[in-house]
């Protein structure tokens, strides 16, 4: 009997559903979780009844030892048990989701005592210490902080709060800025403006009040040649008295200024400060470049350094390179046990301005092996898809595309013919398509994907567009529908406010193949939806799915080229790496005779000018947006503030215009109908939430007036903004803000107001909030970078990218012995991320 892969990952879905949701309780709710053993086992009996092949089928064992004895084991060692059994499906996953082996097998990771027995004790002592009995160096890594001399529990605490577990986390916290402390000047000799250390004595220390009546904390610091004064104006005055006396020796690191009020006496504000114990004079601390390390509450800096020194020392040394030395060679970077040390403890000769910008030699080595590391994932499951064979084979010769070009009122622009050229291509290349598009709003997507589509549907086969939101689904359904309607071409829209027997009459036809091009929100893949011959996949407005990939539809047995269009314009760094297997395509052009639109900051005090330019420009024929923001907390304030600013305008401002209202409260018929209107002028205002955010295509609307604009993302405010701004006309984007507001809606207020270029968005984007939040997990699907930073560290992204495709050309399995090495650390590094990889 042939292995059927699919059923295999249903049935560890089964799996997986129990496990993840007995990894959300508590420890009181798992002590009580009843005959979870019988049902667990019974599902691993029904996979292995799969017969899979012997490598999963071991997997599978293990995971039945681990179950066996559960319910009668204890709460700590079934935790224990649940966790690991999550880390061994997410292998299996992995395994079987990459049939080439995209990674080769390594026994998977294997908690200590992972093994429940009934009197809660390990059931074996070998398999405590890990997968391997060999001292590989991922297992020392992988090593609990708990057991390293002087942490203990307290310490361990702490120390995860900094996301610090194991060995491999502690030599992962990279200091957040070095000292030079080898030359320590007298006081007298610091300089105003500069960031400088020093030592002395505490003189002085207590809180007192400004002229003005502001607490502040004060210490006065000296040493033989004069005093410093140190000021807090936010402190723990208990926790200052009672941790620094007078008397004390102290290390001092602060920008030196003058104080604005006499205009000379020095000072420093909220200096770093250190204790000296009284005959400590360890060249750990001073008389050297000190690193100074992200403490935390209660972790004074000299406790972390103390213990970070520890596991330098001891560990670095075991840390086993995993970059070949052939690579390492050429590319002139250091042995990572050598990094380790410099970027910890760098010696005396060290470049401090390069330290303190992460671009000392020590912070490339290990910032590429980061890189280096993502990149060869990538590159792996980018070699599966080209390796993969392509079901689907267009025979048809574009003569339906020309036609459809021939009635356009346009020509297309130079940079769509280009991708669309690039697109035609790759859908004749004799692998699958996986391909992304990427052009800012407005660019005119929409139309090379139905150009695309239709090569498909001239071939006998059915293309299908998902998009977000019903609205959207909607309107291309409608544009689509228009325009190749009179081809021939069968075109449907399924949304769920199709409903009950109509629903089910276009399931059937969607199956028997009696429509060829089918417009559908989310649903379409998500429900049972069976196509005759899904050729192409298009994904509209793909920032808000996640990055979903070909594997998702694969799963549902098909294997159609897919196109993903995004209109966030991710900037091309994190491209690479977040679209890392995609082939990218770029529209870098906007259609011709569009005019940036105007965005202006309005405040409160001058709303009657914006509803000026309002009148204005709907007297001339033109429609006008007005935008509510949305936030779930306070969704019915919000509804009811949007509605009742419809009325108002409908009363008292715009009498003489139509106005209307659009939310997501509405029915599916509703909205349509209001989508309608809108699109063909009946309506000339419309105040919406942001439902309209996305895709929303009305050219004769160029004016949108967005309320409190400062509680709006910054990419999202360009995605709104893109709404308007479609034709000729000049047009007109109002922010309306309150305040007072936070710095960081000032900052993306003005990026708004002074870019128009999406590219220039998102790298502002990304500066305000970081990578994290630009992307979210979810969305990037990535294994979390700890020393690398994807802006900083351009560079060295593009050269890591580089050698890890070259790798994979040359050793598509990493099976050369010299990369065996390398194998581990991948595995070690993706194999939690591969849920979020496979499904996006
Ligand atoms: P987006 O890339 O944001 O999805 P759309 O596909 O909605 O953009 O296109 C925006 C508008 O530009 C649509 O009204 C479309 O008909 C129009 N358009 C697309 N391509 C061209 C072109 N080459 N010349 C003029 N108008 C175009
Ligand atoms: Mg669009």
């Amino acid at each position: 009997m042939a292995f059927d892969r699919d059923q295999f990952i249903e049935r560890l879905q089964q799996l997986r559903r129990p496990l993840q949701f007995a990894a959300r309780q508590n420890v009181r709710k798992i002590a009580v979780l009843q005959d979870l053993e019988a049902r667990l086992l019974e599902w691993l009996e029904a996979a292995s009844a799969l017969q899979p092949p012997p490598n999963i089928a071991a997997n599978l064992d293990a995971c039945r030892r681990l179950f066996t004895g559960f319910d009668r084991a204890e709460p700590a060692t079934k935790i224990r048990a649940i966790t690991t059994a999550l880390g061994r499906l997410d292998h299996l996953m992995a395994l079987v989701e990459t049939p080439s082996s995209a990674i080769p097998e390594r026994p998977p990771p294997t908690a200590p005592s992972a093994s429940p027995h009934p009197d809660g004790k390990s059931a074996s002592a070998s398999e405590a210490s890990g997968p391997s009995t060999s001292p590989a160096p991922i297992n020392v890594l992988a090593h609990s902080i708990q057991f390293l001399k002087g942490v203990g529990p307290a310490r361990a605490q702490m120390l995860r709060r900094l996301g610090i577990e194991t060995i491999g986390d502690a030599l992962a916290l990279l200091p957040r800025r070095y000292d030079d402390r080898t030359n320590l000047k007298p006081i007298r000799s610091l300089q105003v403006g500069m960031q400088e250390t020093f030592e002395g004595t505490i003189l002085v220390s207590g809180s007192s009040r400004t002229s003005r009546g502001r607490r502040l904390y004060e210490m006065v610091i000296g040493d033989a040649t004069g005093t410093m004064r140190c000021l807090w104006f936010q402190f723990h005055e208990a926790y200052m008295r009672q941790r620094y006396r007078t008397g004390q020796r102290v290390l001092v690191t602060g920008e030196i200024r003058i104080n604005s009020y006499s205009g000379q006496r020095k000072e420093v504000h909220h200096p770093d400060l250190e204790l000296i114990e009284a005959n400590e004079r360890e060249p750990l601390h001073t008389g050297r470049v000190v690193p100074v390390y992200p403490a935390t509450e209660g972790l004074h800096q000299k406790t972390l350094r103390t213990v970070i020194k520890r596991i330098v020392d001891e560990y670095a040394p075991q840390v086993q390179d995993c970059l070949p030395p052939a690579l390492r060679e050429r590319l002139h970077l250091m042995e990572a046990s050598q990094a380790l040390r410099e970027v910890h403890f760098p010696g005396a000769e060290a470049d401090l301005e390069a330290l303190n910008h992460w671009s000392s030699e020590a912070h490339r080595r290990l910032v590429f092996e980061e890189f280096f590391l993502l990149e060869l994932g990538l590159a792996l499951r980018q070699r599966d898809t080209a390796l993969e064979e392509r079901r689907v084979a267009y025979r048809g010769t574009g003569a339906l595309a020309d036609q459809l070009r021939a009635q356009l009122p346009f020509k297309l622009t130079t940079a769509q013919e280009h991708v669309l050229a690039e697109i035609l291509a790759n859908m004749r290349r004799p692998h699958p398509m996986n391909r992304l598009l990427q052009g800012d709003v407005g660019s005119g997507k929409t139309i090379v994907a139905l150009l695309a589509m239709l090569l498909a549907v001239e071939s006998g086969f059915q293309a299908a567009i998902m998009v977000p939101t019903e609205i959207l689904a909607e309107q291309h359904y409608l544009t689509m529908h228009r325009l190749v309607e009179t081809l021939g071409v069968r075109v449907t829209v399924l949304t769920s406010a199709i409903k009950g027997s109509k629903r089910r009459e276009l399931f059937e036809a969607i199956a028997a193949g009696e429509v060829d091009l089918i417009v559908g929100t989310h649903a379409l893949i998500q429900e049972d939806v069976e196509f005759k011959a899904l050729g192409l996949a298009v994904i509209d407005e793909q920032h808000r799915f996640g990055v979903l990939q070909r594997a998702t539809l694969k799963r549902k047995g098909y294997s159609p080229d897919v196109l993903v269009m995004t209109a966030t314009p991710i900037p091309r760094t994190l491209a690479m790496t977040v679209y890392g297997d995609l082939d990218v395509s770029i529209i870098d052009e906007l259609p011709p005779g569009r005019l940036p639109v105007i965005t202006k900051l309005c405040y409160e005090s001058r709303r009657g000018e914006s509803y000026e330019l309002m009148r204005q420009i709907l007297r001339q024929g033109q429609q006008a947006y007005v935008v509510y923001p949305l936030v779930e907390e306070s969704e019915k304030t919000d509804l009811r503030a949007a509605t009742a600013m419809a009325e108002q305008l409908q009363r008292e401002v715009f009498r003489e215009f139509r106005v209307g209202l659009l939310h997501g409260r509405l029915k599916s018929d509703e909205k349509e109908q209001i989508m309608r209107a809108f699109s063909a002028g009946d309506l000339q205002v419309l105040v919406s939430t942001t439902v309209i955010e996305v895709g929303v295509d009305v050219p004769n609307a160029t004016l949108m007036l967005v309320e409190h604009a400062e509680r709006f993302g910054l990419a999202q405010l360009h995605q709104l903004r893109g709404r308007v701004g479609r034709s000729h006309h000049q047009a007109y984007c109002l922010l309306m803000a309150d305040f007072p507001m936070s710095e960081e809606a000032k900052q993306r207020l003005q990026a708004v107001t002074e870019h128009y270029d999406g590219f220039m968005i998102a790298e502002r984007d990304l500066e305000i909030r970081g990578p994290g939040e630009f992307l979210g997990t979810r969305q990037s699907g990535l294994p979390e970078l700890r020393v690398a930073h994807l802006i900083r560290d351009q560079r060295v992204l593009a050269e890591a990218r580089r050698e890890a495709f070259a790798l994979v050309a040359e050793d598509p399995h990493l099976s050369q012995p010299e990369h065996e090495a390398l194998r581990q650390a991948l595995m070690h590094r993706w194999q939690q991320k591969f849920e979020l990889m496979r499904v996006g």
